[in-house]
C-alpha cells in the first residue's frame, strides 16, 4: 500500500520522458511484487545473487537493471536476462560482459560510469579519461555490447550547487560524446543519473534515467539476511 503511493509521489515529480528505475535491492520479494502491481516494471538491483534469485520468482516482464559495481567474475550470471548494466568502469568488464553475451547469443546494454564525485570511494572514468578511451576506440571490438549512455553518481552532499555542478560536468560530456563519436548512433541517449536525495536536481540537468530506491521501498536494513 504505502510503495504504490510512494511510487505514485515519486513519478508525481518526474518529467514523463524520464525513467524511473526502482531501486530494490534489500527488499523483498513481495516488496517488488507490491510495487509490480503498481505498475512498474523496471527495477534495479546492486548485488548479482540477490538479483539472481529475485528474477527467477518475479514476473518476466520486469526490466532488471543492474546499478551497482559489477565483478568480472559474476556477469555470466545475470547476462542472459539483464536489460541494462548501468555502472562499467573499465574495458575489462566490457570485454567480459561482451564474452558472455556472445555465449548467450545477444548483446547487452550498458552505460559508462563517470566518476565526478568528489568521494574516492566512487567508481568510473573521470571525464578525461573517458574521452580517451572513447577516442582510443578498443570498445568497438565489442560488438555484444551496445553503450547506450552514460550513469553517474554525484557526492554525497547537502550542497546542491555541487551536485547540479557535477550532473553538468557529466551532461556536457554526454552531449559532446552524442555529437562526435556516437553521432550515428541514436540509442547513444540515456543518462542515469539521481538517486533519492537528488534526482530532482538530476531531472533538472538532463537526467533521462533516475534510480531512486529509499523513496519507494523505505529505508534498507543491510542487516537483514536477504531472503526471496
Ligand atoms: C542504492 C543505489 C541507488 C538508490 O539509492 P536511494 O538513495 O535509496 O535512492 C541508486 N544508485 C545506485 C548505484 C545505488 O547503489
Amino acid at each position: 500500500m504505502m510503495i504504490a503511493e510512494n511510487l505514485q509521489r515519486v513519478r508525481a515529480f518526474l518529467k514523463p520522458e524520464v525513467l524511473l528505475v526502482a531501486v530494490s535491492k534489500f527488499h523483498a520479494v513481495s516488496e517488488l511484487q507490491e510495487a509490480y502491481d503498481a505498475g512498474q516494471r523496471v527495477f534495479g538491483e546492486s548485488h548479482v545473487q540477490e538479483l539472481v534469485a529475485k528474477e527467477k520468482v518475479l514476473p518476466k516482464d520486469i526490466e532488471w537493471h543492474f546499478i551497482g559495481h559489477l565483478q568480472t567474475n559474476k556477469v555470466k550470471y545475470i547476462a542472459p536476462f539483464v536489460s541494462l548494466i548501468h555502472a562499467v568502469d573499465s574495458l575489462k568488464l566490457l570485454k567480459e560482459i561482451d564474452k558472455q553475451a556472445q555465449k548467450c547469443g545477444r548483446a547487452v546494454d550498458v552505460l559508462i560510469q563517470i566518476h565526478v564525485a568528489a568521494e574516492e570511494t566512487k567508481f568510473g572514468f573521470t571525464p578525461d579519461e573517458a574521452e580517451r578511451m572513447f577516442a582510443e576506440g578498443e570498445w568497438r571490438n565489442y560488438p555484444h555490447v551496445r553503450i547506450v549512455g552514460l550513469m553517474a553518481m554525484a557526492t554525497n552532499t547537502d550542497d546542491e550547487s555541487q551536485i547540479a555542478h557535477e550532473f553538468d560536468a557529466v551532461r556536457s560530456l554526454f552531449e559532446k560524446l552524442q555529437s562526435s563519436t556516437f553521432t550515428s548512433q541514436p540509442s547513444f541517449c540515456n543518462l542515469s543519473m539521481g538517486m533519492s536525495g537528488d534526482y530532482l536536481i538530476a531531472q533538472e540537468h538532463g537526467s533521462t534515467m533516475v534510480r531512486v530506491g529509499s523513496l519507494i521501498f523505505g529505508e534498507r536494513d543491510y542487516g537483514k539476511p536477504f531472503t526471496p
